[in-house]
């Protein structure tokens, strides 16, 4: 057999699976990797940016394993509200809601999505009005 495990390309199933096998914000969901979580409930956890780009940078990020909003279903309504939600209340507790943030979501690798398992960036905390520069 060349190239492929089985003569063609795995079924769409077995992509997933590998996918989220592979996926480190399922390895950090599931405990693998040990993260501090600054929220968690039965459908979203909320984690410091390994690397931050802001003085908090803060990730919201689906229990699921959803690849990026490309592929999100209309069943996924509620999920997405309460993930915004989840962000304006980390940014409470952050105590930046006065200076401002931002909620950014990369979709796709093409807009710079580096980890594929949906997630949204919180941004937050410059000193100086106007010290955001992303
Ligand atoms: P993306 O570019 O995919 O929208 O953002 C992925 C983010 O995940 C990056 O800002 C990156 O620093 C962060 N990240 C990648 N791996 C880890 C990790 O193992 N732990 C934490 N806390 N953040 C991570
Ligand atoms: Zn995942």
């Amino acid at each position: 057999i060349k190239g492929t495990l089985f003569g063609g390309p795995p079924a769409r199933a077995t992509r997933f699976i590998l996918n989220m096998e592979n996926c480190v914000f399922c390895k950090i969901i599931k405990g693998e990797i040990p993260t501090e979580f600054l929220y968690q409930d039965e459908d979203i956890v909320a984690f410091r940016d390994i690397n931050p780009s802001a003085p908090v940078h803060i990730l919201i990020v689906p229990k699921k394993h959803i690849e990026k909003l490309q592929v999100v279903s209309d069943n996924e309504k509620s999920l997405l509200g309460q993930a915004l939600l989840v962000a304006k209340k980390i940014a409470e507790g952050e105590k930046i809601t006065q200076s401002g943030y931002k909620v950014c979501l990369n979709c796709g690798e093409g807009a710079g999505q580096i980890v594929p398992h949906l997630h949204f960036h919180l941004l937050g905390g410059w000193k100086e009005e106007g010290g955001c520069l992303c």
